[in-house]
């Protein structure tokens, strides 16, 4: 079995978060739990979920933005949690993030050419002339003009911004990237064509991605594999798009029913997801889902669901899925589809 680029191994994270009057009190938010994938070189895998899922804290954590509790991140087997600063400067040279707001992951006092340099330059990678080489390669692979260089933030438009954003990301020539809900603030338009480049970066270069959206048309147009995310765990795993077409998990058929559906002859039945994400401060007790999900049982009350691996490439963690029933489930069995 080749080894995976990127392995995550039961990543856990948590915050403790000031409650109350003043902020005396402190509760333990259980952001990200006992979450596990893999992702193969030139490989799109996305990570979905609505806001406040722990997708996003994941996608850090991958990085050590967010120092993770527990776990392990191996990029090409190599222990990134465990790296002195020096061997973590060293891969994170070779996994780089694209954030969602590009205006304000980019310094306004520093022109283009400042803020892609500056990555190579900490990293000694090469001579000024080389280095500005580099800038002029890399702003013509994300489409923009070099005269861009020399301007600042405030002078590009969203989509211009987030290409620079993606360029400063390519500038080190990285292997993976996360990208954070790289197109969810710009125009349907525009994220087309950010989704183009991204492809065009990922054939090209057999770049891969962590894609983090809550947009599951951006996910099935863009990923390969997809990991379904509630309350800190991952309840689904899969192939796209059948994950999407016929989803297992009662919250990924709840999420994709309430997806608009960019096929207008598709007949798929736009419905809600019904109620509230439950806070991250008091999840409810076992199934997370079970005060929204319309197939609740007894045991989602109490228990966890264990991960069922229904086929090689497909699990998910759900008591309508009984564990060691494994390849005998069929998408099609799924009640409710
Ligand atoms: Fe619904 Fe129970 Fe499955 Fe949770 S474990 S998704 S409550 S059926």
């Amino acid at each position: 079995m080749t080894t995976p680029l990127l392995d995550v191994r039961n990543l856990s994270k948590t915050f403790v978060a000031r409650r109350g009057f003043m902020g005396g009190e402190s509760a333990v938010v259980h952001a990200v739990s006992d979450v596990s994938f893999s992702v193969a070189a030139g490989e799109a895998f996305g990570l979905v979920g609505e806001s406040g899922c722990g997708k996003s804290t994941t996608g850090r954590a991958i990085l050590r933005l967010v120092e993770p509790d527990s776990g392990a991140v191996l990029l090409k087997g190599e222990d990134v949690l465990a790296a002195n600063p020096r061997r973590l400067r060293a891969l994170r040279r070779r996994m780089q993030i694209v954030f969602q707001d590009p205006y304000s992951s980019l310094n306004p006092r520093r022109t283009i050419g400042q803020t892609l340099t500056e990555p190579m330059a900490v990293h000694g990678l090469g001579s000024a002339r080389k280095i500005l080489e580099a800038v002029r390669m890399v702003l013509a692979e994300v489409g923009m003009p070099i005269d861009a260089a020399n301007k600042y933030p405030h002078e590009f438009s969203g989509g211009q911004r987030q290409r620079i954003g993606i360029a400063r990301a390519l500038v080190l020539r990285p292997e993976l990237i996360v990208a954070d809900e790289p197109v969810s603030a710009l125009d349907v338009s525009i994220q087309a064509q950010i989704l183009v480049l991204l492809r065009g970066l990922q054939q090209r270069h057999n770049l891969s991605f962590v894609l983090i959206s809550h947009d599951l048309g951006v996910v099935r147009h863009f990923c390969s594999t997809v990991s379904v995310m509630y309350l800190g765990r991952i309840v689904e795993r899969g192939p796209v798009p059948a994950i999407f077409d016929e989803p297992l998990h009662p919250y990924t058929r709840a999420l994709r029913n309430a997806s608009p559906v960019p096929d207008p002859k598709a007949k798929v039945i736009m419905g809600k997801l019904e109620g509230e994400v439950a806070s991250a401060l008091s999840p409810p007790s076992g199934c997370h889902f079970h005060p929204r999900c319309p197939h609740v049982m007894e045991i989602c009350r109490g228990v966890y669901p264990s991960w069922v691996q229904v086929a090689p490439d497909r699990g998910v963690a759900c008591h309508l899925y009984p564990a060691g029933i494994g390849s005998t489930v069929s998408a099609a069995a799924a009640p409710g589809r």
